[in-house]
């Protein structure tokens, strides 16, 4: 039996980019002639993102909970374990947990050529994140 121990500590999403608590796992951290960024990031009930946009997109697949996920423009949907959501590079959306769920994701992109991984831009407002799933 061999255990391979996680040195890793599991951080809080600052409060500029979220809104609720939620905590940030790194699961890959670019550098070291990789671009590719990936986070399992746990969102507490009603704690979602704030509205951003990701210069390369991002892929997140839901493992856990119920979670929502919105583009600018375009419906609240609905995610669930085993589903995956691409969003395209400059694309403003959000994600986060349901009203009355926990939601955790895999998150993974590419960071650009300046490391940065997102725009970020307004937090999603109480009356935004209540309208009703399209
Ligand atoms: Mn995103």
């Amino acid at each position: 039996m061999q255990i391979m121990k996680n040195s890793l500590k599991t951080g809080a999403g600052p409060g500029e980019w979220f809104t609720g608590a939620v905590y940030i796992d790194t699961v890959a951290a670019p550098g070291a002639g990789s671009r590719l960024s990936a986070s399992y990031v746990h969102f507490t009930p009603g704690a979602r993102t704030a509205w951003h946009t990701h210069p390369n997109g991002q892929t997140i697949y839901v493992t856990e909970g119920v979670g929502l996920c919105q583009r600018r423009g375009g419906p609240i949907e609905v995610i669930r374990p085993g589903d995956r959501v691409f969003f395209e590079p400059g694309e403003e959306h959000w994600h986060g947990a349901a009203p009355d769920s926990f939601m955790t994701h895999l998150a993974m992109l590419e960071v650009d050529e300046q490391g940065q991984s997102a725009t970020w831009g307004k937090h999603v407002t109480d009356e935004e994140y209540s309208q009703q799933p399209g």
